[in-house]
C-alpha cells in the first residue's frame, strides 16, 4: 500500500517546516520532516556523524542513508499508531529532495499534490534564515553554509517538479503570511 503524500518542496527559508508543522496539529495529517529526523538523531552515531559531515557543509547526506531512515522511523510511527498509512496524508517536508530519492522513494509513496513553496524575493529567504539562526543554534545557518543550501536546492531539488503532472502541482507565493500559504495548501484537497 502507497502513502498518501503531500510533498512541500521550496527553497532553504520558504517554510515548509513552518506549514509541515501546522499541517502535523491536524488531525488527519502526519508531518515528516527528513532534517528534523536528522538533527534527532544521537551525534555520535554513524549516522549522526554522516549528517554533521555533510550539512555543516550545506549538503546532501547520501541518498540510501536518508532513505533507510525515513523508512525504519515511518514503520516505527505506523508501527506505534501515529501515523495510521490508511487515514492520513504523509507531509514529507524535506524528502525527496533530488530526483533519485524520488526514484527510490516512489514505489512507496503517491503524491496527491506537490506544493511549491517559491519567492521571487532571495533577500526575504536570507532574513528568515537569518532570523531563525539567532534562536536555533543550528550549524548550517552561517552565510557560506546557507548559500551553498540555496545552490545544492537550485542544482539537485528544483528539478524534481517537472517529474510531476501540471494539475499536481500547486505554486504558492511563500512571502505572505502563515496562514495565507496554509489556506493555498488545503485549498485544493477533498
Ligand atoms: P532547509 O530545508 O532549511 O535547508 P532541513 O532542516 O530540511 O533544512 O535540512 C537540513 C540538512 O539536512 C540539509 O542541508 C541536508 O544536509 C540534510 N537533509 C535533510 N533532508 C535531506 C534529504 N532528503 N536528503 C539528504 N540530506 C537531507
Amino acid at each position: 500500500m502507497k502513502y498518501n503524500s503531500l510533498l512541500l518542496i521550496g527553497a532553504p527559508g520558504s517554510g515548509k517546516g513552518t506549514q509541515g508543522k501546522i499541517l502535523g496539529t491536524i488531525p488527519g495529517f502526519f508531518h515528516f520532516s527528513s532534517g528534523d529526523l536528522f538533527r534527532s538523531v544521537d551525534a555520535q552515531s554513524l549516522i549522526g556523524k554522516t549528517f554533521f559531515e555533510y550539512s555543516s557543509k550545506g549538503l546532501l547526506v547520501p541518498d540510501e542513508i536518508t532513505v533507510e531512515l525515513f523508512n525504519s522511523y515511518i514503520e516505527k510511527m505506523i508501527t506505534e499508531k501515529r501515523f495510521r498509512p490508511k487515514v492520513d496524508y504523509l507531509v514529507l517536508d524535506g524528502l525527496p529532495r533530488n530526483v533519485r530519492q524520488w526514484h527510490i522513494l516512489s514505489d512507496k509513496v503517491d503524491v496527491h499534490y506537490v506544493y511549491h513553496l517559491y519567492c521571487s524575493d532571495r533577500s526575504i529567504l536570507e532574513a528568515r534564515l537569518k532570523g531563525r539562526a539567532a534562536s536555533d543554534h543550528r550549524m548550517d545557518d552561517n552565510e557560506e553554509v546557507i548559500k551553498k543550501r540555496f545552490e545544492v536546492y537550485e542544482k539537485e531539488t528544483k528539478p524534481l517538479l517537472n517529474l510531476f503532472s501540471p494539475e499536481r502541482l500547486i505554486e504558492i507565493d511563500c512571502s505572505v503570511l502563515p496562514y495565507q500559504v496554509l489556506r493555498e495548501i488545503l485549498k485544493p484537497l477533498p
